[in-house]
């Protein structure tokens, strides 16, 4: 039998082993519990959080794997693929997508790294209506295009990746774009304008009056609570330019950066006595932030993105069209300003629509010869996986976490009004 390839044990992390043991229950409790400050329980957190319950495991079977060189075989388990969620698969996907960013996407010119947050009393609006993420994300970009016009004087297009983070470091809802621009963009005779100086107060200025324009659009605020927040000395509306990018390789570290996993499994604990999850946060990661089991669910599974909900967007000088004519320099008029897609596959294999579901891609390379190995079989016959898995004395256990304390004062109280009962 070949050997099969694991490097890792997702059943052994506190993300997995609560959501395994706990998910059910939270199910069960949401509605009473979490539906008033989370919204309606959207189908896809379901969808999503079996998935990933599924990945890695030996019981959802194999691919067989060999080297057309020198004839190795391998077992690969199957991963989940989750997006934005599974910790594991996506920062594969992360070290993908940087790799073609810097090859493939990004101009050699400066870039900067543009954070733009909202006050905190209008977060809500976002978290009920995702669809207005990507709003805010235009808005982003609608405010740095003015900038740009009112530092040059000229309708400049810069290029822009665009990225919507719905988490704060606590893995609470804080949802702020972070933009990647290149300092700078093309007039409209494809000359590029170098923009070095980037004013946080102007271009907050700016992303404030979009932010409004698009909540009074959408009928969520009044013309009153504008003028009201408006004057407030701090309004809340803050953008940030500091982080800057001077060469590809940088960028590439900024942009992975951006589309970062919500969480870090490394700074996850449990606290056994209390029944507690705890993630550290914070510069140097010393501040702590305690949950009970299924707040902890609750705050992770609202990350999860809606179905064909855009996460990274490629604006100006990066949307499709545009690259193209960019590469081939033509003279052409750039008409699109704003034009989106939605993330490009990035394999850049083309296999069968199963091996979405494989593992990994490196171990893909032949051990024993630095082959390329190709995938040959999908084993997923429930009598076949489970002789492997006996055969090779395979094992995927989620260790339960200590019951919640409240739990057993439950139980006290059931015990007694037995006993009261009995008596
Ligand atoms: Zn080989
Ligand atoms: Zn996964």
């Amino acid at each position: 039998m070949p050997e099969v390839y694991r490097p890792r044990h997702p059943e052994r992390t506190v993300l997995y082993r609560v959501l395994f043991h706990y998910f059910d229950r939270f199910l069960a409790e949401y509605e009473s519990r979490f539906e008033k400050e989370y919204g309606f329980l959207r189908p896809i957190v379901k969808e999503v959080v079996e998935r990933y319950l599924d990945c890695g495991n030996p019981r959802c079977g194999f691919a067989r794997i060999r080297c057309p060189d020198c004839g190795e075989e391998r077992l690969l388990m199957f991963s989940c693929r989750t997006r934005g969620f599974c910790p594991s698969c996506h920062s594969k996907r992360l070290e993908e997508w940087g790799e073609w960013m810097r090859e493939t996407l990004l101009l050699d010119v400066p870039h900067r790294q543009v954070v733009f947050t909202i006050p905190k009393m209008l977060r809500l609006f976002f978290k009920y209506k995702r669809r207005l993420l990507g709003e805010l994300c235009r808005a982003a970009v609608r405010a740095l295009l003015k900038y740009f016009q009112a530092a040059t004087g000229a309708e400049l297009i810069p290029g822009v990746v665009a990225v919507i983070q719905s988490f704060g470091q606590k893995i609470n809802f804080h949802p702020h774009a972070h933009l990647l621009v290149t300092e700078g963009g093309e007039d409209s005779e494809g000359k590029f304008h170098h923009v070095a100086s980037f004013q946080d107060s102007l271009l907050a200025e700016f992303f404030k009056r979009e932010v409004f324009a698009l909540l009074l659009r959408q009928e969520l605020i009044s013309e009153a609570l504008v003028e009201k927040i408006a004057g407030w000395r701090h309004s809340g509306f803050s953008v940030h330019s500091k982080v800057k990018a001077k060469t590809r390789k940088e960028a590439e570290r900024v942009g992975k950066y951006m589309i970062r996993p919500l969480l870090s499994l490394e700074r996850l604990s449990l606290d056994e006595r209390e029944a507690k999850v705890c993630y550290r946060y914070g510069e140097g990661a010393e501040e702590v932030e305690r949950m009970d089991y299924l707040e902890f669910i609750a705050r992770v599974t609202s990350h999860i993105p809606d179905k064909g909900q855009v996460t990274v967007r490629y604006l100006g000088l990066y949307a499709n069209a545009h690259r193209g004519k960019v590469r081939k320099r033509e003279a052409g008029e750039y008409k699109l300003i704003l034009s989106e897609q939605e993330c490009p596959r990035i394999s850049r294999r083309g296999w069968a629509e199963m091996i979405r579901k494989v593992y990994e891609v490196n171990p893909l390379t032949c051990p024993q010869c630095q082959g390329e190995m190709r995938i040959i079989a999908f084993l997923t016959d429930y009598g076949v996986v489970d002789r492997i898995i006996n055969h090779l004395k395979l094992t995927f256990v989620a260790e339960k976490p200590p019951p919640p304390h409240f739990a057993y004062q439950e139980f006290l109280m059931a015990a007694e009004t037995a006993v009261e009962y009995l008596s």
